[in-house]
């Protein structure tokens, strides 16, 4: 089971966004991965859509995966930001793809596959531990498999994250909630490619029209407290297709008629980020991803992290020698900046709850700062971050 003397296996806990790439990444540095994914195939990622950020579709144009991803969803090179008044606050541009998670998370596991790297469904991690040669996993059916190292990219809930360090911190709730949909045979303002987000006096909006007339948007009502799993599953989606009409009342755009327009509201869930996660890893194991540094979903790069994490973490595998040490290495590449993302991430987030004199005081301030965000390219720091393949990491 364990690996010859040659080529080290790594075990991948996760086949959501990180797990896939990183196992194509360890690949092209010579290192065999197997992904084991908690639930069976195609029973998770469903409903919501993401946005992937210009770095985050440089770091998958390394693997040979932009291809992969250029035929989902739709181009959202522009943004456009508006108050409850109707009132045009911002305007920005930077390339990026919208598209279906549950289609992102299908076409990487199918590229992994196809690309030569086996996925097991059904197997939930539970323990881990140090062998005398690698790493021992257990799953929850009761199997076991062994490698060289194991990689946790086993999202928010990380039981690697854990299992590395029992005193690992808990997610932090941000205050917002999620729900979205996609809405049919509805005529909105505005054009293909843009992102329209919506600053209403009671909740955020953002809204995408996709080029074959469907509306994608998602909304953020605001909660103080963190609803319990059991309290949102007994929201029905009409309950809260009855709520987000309430709360839009009164507020300029189209999103009343885009939300009357969607044949089924998602269920809204909590949304949650990582200020910061001490210990990345321990022996043989290491986290990856959301496991290592969830973002509120308001910074637009928690994907584009995990595929940047998968390729710096592939490089620092193939070079440097002591598996520990690349880990070490792995995190100095990789910690100042994804905390810095969840920082920001958090402060979008802040501004789609404000309060009257909060959200008077961001309707003042918001075109200045964006005028000069974009003069300055102020924002250069997180999308022209560009991983380079070839460049050699040192220990
Ligand atoms: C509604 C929503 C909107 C978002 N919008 C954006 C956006 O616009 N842009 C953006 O960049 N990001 C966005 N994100 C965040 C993005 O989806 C995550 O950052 C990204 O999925 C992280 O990838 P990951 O592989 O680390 O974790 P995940 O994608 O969560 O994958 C983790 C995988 O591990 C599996 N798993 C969990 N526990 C175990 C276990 N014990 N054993 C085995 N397998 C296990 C899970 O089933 C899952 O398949 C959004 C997230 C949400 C929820």
């Amino acid at each position: 089971m364990y690996s010859n003397d040659m080529t080290k296996k790594a075990l991948i806990i996760g086949g959501g966004i990180a797990g896939p790439v990183t196992a194509m990444a360890l690949r092209r540095a010579g290192i065999d991965g197997e992904v084991f994914e908690a639930y069976d195939r195609g029973a998770e990622g469903v409903g919501a859509f993401l946005t992937l950020a210009v770095n985050g579709l440089e770091a998958l144009r390394l693997l040979g995966l932009h291809d992969v991803v250029a035929d989902l969803g739709m181009d959202t090179p522009v943004m456009e930001i508006r108050n409850a008044r109707g009132r045009l606050l911002a305007t920005t541009s930077q390339p990026s793809r919208t598209l279906r998670r549950s289609d992102l998370y299908r076409v990487l596991r199918d590229e992994a596959v196809r690309r030569g790297v086996p996925i097991h469904y059904g197997k939930r991690l539970v323990d881990a531990f140090a062998t005398s040669r690698g790493v021992r996993a257990v799953f929850a059916d009761g199997s076991e498999a062994e490698g060289d190292l194991l990689v946790g990219a086993d999202g928010l809930r990380s039981r690697t994250r854990t299992l590395i360090d029992p005193g690992a911190p808990r997610a932090r709730y941000v205050g917002l909630l999620n729900t979205g949909g996609y809405a049919e045979g509805v005529r909105v303002p505005g054009r293909p490619g843009v992102c329209y987000f919506v600053f209403g006096r009671r909740c955020f909006f953002g809204y995408m029209i996709h080029p074959e007339g469907q509306v994608w948007w998602f909304a953020n009502p605001p909660s103080r407290r963190e609803m319990s799993a059991e309290e949102l599953a007994a929201i029905t989606p009409e309950q809260w297709r009855a709520r987000l009409l309430d709360l839009f009342e009164g507020d300029a755009g189209p999103m009343r008629e885009i939300i009357a327009a969607t044949p089924r509201i998602m269920p809204a869930w909590n949304t949650y980020d990582f200020p910061s996660v001490p210990t990345w890893f321990r022996d043989r194991m290491v986290i990856v991803g959301d496991a290592a540094h969830a973002t509120s979903p308001s910074s637009g790069q928690g994907a584009s992290m995990a595929i940047e994490d998968a390729v710096v973490l592939g490089k620092c595998l193939r070079d440097v020698p002591d598996v520990t040490d690349a880990f070490a290495a792995f995190e100095r590449l990789r910690r100042e900046r994804v905390e810095r993302v969840v920082a920001q991430g958090k402060r979008n987030g802040d501004g789609k709850a404000p309060g009257v004199l909060g959200a008077f005081v961001r309707d003042l301030v918001l075109p200045v700062i964006m005028r000069q965000v974009e003069k300055r390219n102020a924002m250069a720091w997180m999308h022209d971050h560009r991983i380079h393949w070839d460049e050699p990491v040192s220990v």
